[in-house]
């Protein structure tokens, strides 16, 4: 069975959820949303090791850019704030 990967457009989560038939809608695990983003299908072979390096660029990634988007908001505010 395939594994995907998701992401939640209402929360931002992300998540891998494991496909059975396709009628299945899936569904954000942190706030049951439906309107999720398919990123990737891994390969369900794939050993532990290089998915947990592949979880922790995604994870690293994912941090610097929320890093960013905090500060994109701070300069806008800081900006507009007269
Ligand atoms: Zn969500």
């Amino acid at each position: 069975m395939p594994i995907y990967e998701y992401a939640c457009r209402s929360c931002s989560q992300r998540f891998e959820l494991l496909i059975r038939g396709t009628s299945a809608q899936p569904a954000c695990p942190e706030c049951k949303s439906t309107d999720l983003e398919k990123l990737l299908s891994l390969p369900s072979v794939k050993s532990e090791s290089t998915h947990a390096r592949a979880l922790g660029a995604a994870k690293k990634r994912d941090a610097k850019q929320a890093y960013e988007k905090v500060n994109t908001q701070r300069e806008y505010e800081a900006h507009h704030d007269d």
